[in-house]
């Protein structure tokens, strides 16, 4: 079974992503993350790919379903290796009504189904307010905020002591671009999955602890109600 989290950059989707994958036995699927590594890897389709993610613009739908698809045969291959794979956590995928159309399919072909897609809320000034501070470990992934939760030793990373820096997409061009581009294409995408009666709604505008534990608890229910 597969989970998706939606809502607007900086909700924090990545910080439970996280959590939520370890907890559930889920596999964390970002493709902001997929693209990073290419663009740091220098492959064809990071080179193609830098421009478009430091403006805060989105990969053309064929190349981001593609480099889903190519995830789901990796997690495939692990479990068939012998490797304890529940499913994949989507975070930031799908973004555009063609990109939720192409999962459909995609998870069809493979007799694959999603159980939840969850949806984070929380007020406008708080996005940009979390993505104008935050902080990123370009070597290991961690996220920090200047003001919330700054690394003990000024910039640099408390996990793996590389220095932290701004990603170069949360300049405030780059952050008004972002949240606009949510509110045309993926905000509508709601709709697609309340549709299929999977879409659950959590406040995002609270302590980590709070939103991880609904989290958990909407994901374990919808595992069981609807397989
Ligand atoms: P994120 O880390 O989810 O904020 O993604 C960072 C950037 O990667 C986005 O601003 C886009 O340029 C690109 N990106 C990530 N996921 C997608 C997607 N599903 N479709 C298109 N572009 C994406």
């Amino acid at each position: 079974m597969h989970v998706i989290f939606m809502g607007p950059q900086g909700v924090g989707k990545g910080t439970q992503a996280t959590t939520a994958a370890d907890r559930l036995g889920l596999t964390h699927v970002s493709t902001g993350d997929l693209f990073r590594a290419a663009i740091k890897a220098q492959t064809p389709l990071g080179v193609m790919a830098k421009e478009i993610l430091d403006k805060g613009e989105l990969v053309p739908d064929d190349i981001t379903l593609g480099i889903v698809e190519s995830r789901l045969e990796e997690l495939a291959a692990e479990h068939a290796a012998g490797k304890h794979v529940n499913g994949a956590l989507f975070d930031g995928f799908p973004r555009t009504p063609a990109q939720a159309r192409g999962l459909d399919e995609l998870l069809e072909r493979r007799g694959e189904r999603l159980a939840a897609v969850i949806e984070f809320t929380a007020p406008r000034e708080v996005l940009v307010e979390r993505l104008s501070g935050r902080r990123v470990c370009p070597n290991c992934g961690a996220t920090y905020h200047v003001d919330f939760s700054p690394p003990k030793d000024d910039s640099i990373c408390d996990r793996c002591g590389h220095q932290v820096i701004q990603r170069a997409d949360d300049t405030p061009e780059a952050i008004e671009r972002r949240l606009s581009l949510y509110d045309q294409q993926t905000a509508p995408l709601l709709n697609y999955f309340r549709d299929q009666g999977i879409l659950k709604t959590v406040d995002g505008n609270r302590g980590v602890e709070a939103v991880s534990a609904d989290i958990v608890k909407l994901i374990e229910e919808s595992a069981t109600s609807n397989i």
